[in-house]
């Protein structure tokens, strides 16, 4: 059976409900679809129900309305939760709020003869028909085919990302997720990263009585943050020249070094903290007209730079991971594994060093791929646009500084945010960057460009 819509948001996480948000605003009496096999408000980033897994941002950037920086921070006080602007709070809330914003959203549309639907499935190919007001059809695998006028792609993130534990050299080198829960008795569990999803994965361990071993190629854990602000923020009374924002020992050891930049952050001696919400702004505008190569390379040359500050880790979290260090339960070290070998009760791990040893869980924390765009499928249809494709010689769409893909020589009524947008935009994991873009592109739906910057187009 087809249905009709004037916009078909494909992921019904936080960048979907931004999306809904956004072109609701503008166009309220209109009938929106958001497909997701998923419940929607949760997605993979916010929908997890642990109280001991906190959000990487604070609240104060992380309104899922660009036009009311507030919203998720008065959301919170209405329900009792007296957190500021600097706080960095349970991740369900996040999930709790976009929830309750669709659903709010679907209310306030209906009252304007608008709609808000979940159409419960996985959007597996886009195909252009020619002519009419409704030109895409959205196919999901349930069999159901939607006819939208636009669509938006918010999928978030793809695949977990696999350089740690691909780099393993031997027969197995599968992983337990990051969110299998350890266990309950006391164990030893190697975590796989020491980015900030492998920081979730070992505070959760941790928590469950295990000790814990991190490892990365780098073996080195993201800078403390205790604030991130989208204004620039004007010092706060200490002399910022003078201040030691960069702790002095960078080659230290993990602990006294860990030691020294929770200290920075307990005295608020960590100014380069205000500088970190301005510069992503700035960088992704800036960027909008680079190629998809150079915002690759961008990412590459300066990954240990964004990995550092832009993904800083809360100061709660690096508090924790410090007590665990002081304790002996935790030890963050540099390399990879040589070899995992699973059973059902333990892993074998062997290190290049020649050291073999034995771990109850082995958690993968390598963090996720961005999605691939759609792929170009030629023969099928129209060139239609298929998902979840790696076959070769198809070639992936291709998104123009404006956000909007392009199958060949045609733009289709498509647009991506979020991580669906990398391709033009270095940094992608900030729900910011995602309300920004949902914002940008009602607009160009809506074909309300003008009261906004416009770029000028260089498609690659
Ligand atoms: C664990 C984690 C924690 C994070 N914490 C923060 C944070 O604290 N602050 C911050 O700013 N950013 C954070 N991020 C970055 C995050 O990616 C962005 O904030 C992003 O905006 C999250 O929302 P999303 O909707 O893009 O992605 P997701 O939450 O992944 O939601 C995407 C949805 O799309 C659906 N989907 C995917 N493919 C299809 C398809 N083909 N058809 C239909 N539906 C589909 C999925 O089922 C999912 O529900 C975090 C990311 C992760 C992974």
């Amino acid at each position: 059976m087809e249905i009709t819509f004037d916009l078909v948001i494909i992921g019904g996480g936080a960048s979907g409900i931004a999306a809904l948000t956004a072109y609701s605003a503008r166009n309220p009496s209109s009938r929106i679809a958001l497909v997701d096999p998923e419940e929607i408000g949760f997605g993979r980033a916010f929908g997890f129900a642990d109280p001991m897994l906190l959000t990487n941002t604070p609240v104060g950037v992380m309104s899922l309305d660009v036009d009311d920086p507030y919203d998720f921070e008065r959301y919170l006080h209405r329900r009792g939760w007296n957190f500021g602007p600097d706080s960095f709070v349970p991740r369900y809330l996040v999930a709790q709020y976009c929830r309750e914003r669709y659903l709010r959203t679907g209310t306030m549309m209906r009252q304007t003869g608008g709609e808000v639907r979940h159409v419960k499935g996985r959007c597996r190919r886009m195909a252009l028909a020619n002519g009419g007001s409704t030109p895409v059809e959205v196919h999901t695998d349930e069999g159901r085919v939607l006819r939208a006028r636009s669509v938006v792609l918010a999928m978030g993130l793809s695949r977990r990302h696999t350089d740690v534990a691909g780099s393993c050299r031997g027969e197995e080198t599968a992983v337990e997720p990051v969110r299998t829960n350890p266990g309950t008795s006391t164990g030893r569990v190697l975590v796989l990263g020491t980015k900030l999803s492998a920081i979730d994965a070992a505070v959760t361990a941790l928590a469950a009585g295990n000790d814990v071993v991190m490892c990365s190629p780098s073996g080195l854990l993201p800078a403390v943050r205790t604030r991130l602000s989208c204004a620039p923020t004007p010092p706060r009374g200490h002399n910022v020249v003078a201040a030691p924002a960069i702790p002095a020992h960078t080659d230290a050891a993990p602990e006294p070094k860990l030691a020294e930049e929770v200290a920075l952050a307990e005295a608020d001696q960590a100014p380069w903290q205000d500088l970190v919400g301005p510069f992503i702004d700035e960088l992704n505008a800036s960027a909008r007209g680079w190629s998809s190569a150079d915002v690759k390379s961008f990412r590459a040359d300066h990954a240990r730079l964004l990995a550092r500050y832009v993904s800083a880790m809360p100061l709660h979290n690096a508090r924790i991971l410090l007590a665990a260090m002081r304790e002996g339960r935790l030890e963050v070290r540099r390399g990879v594994p040589d070899r995992l070998t699973h059973s059902d009760s333990h892993s074998d791990v062997s290190w290049d060093s020649g050291l073999t040893e034995t771990y109850d869980a082995v958690l993968n924390a390598t963090g996720f791929l961005p999605p691939t765009l759609p792929t170009v499928q030629p023969g099928i249809g129209h060139d239609d646009l298929v998902f979840d494709t790696e076959e070769d010689g198809n070639a992936a769409a291709r998104l123009d500084i404006d956000l909007r893909v392009w199958a060949g020589d045609v733009a289709w009524p498509v647009w991506a945010i979020g991580s669906a947008a990398h391709t033009r935009t270095p940094i992608v994991n900030y729900l910011r960057t995602a309300t920004l873009q949902a914002a940008e592109v009602a607009d160009s739906i809506l074909d309300r460009t003008t009261e906004r910057e416009t770029y000028v187009r260089a498609a690659d």
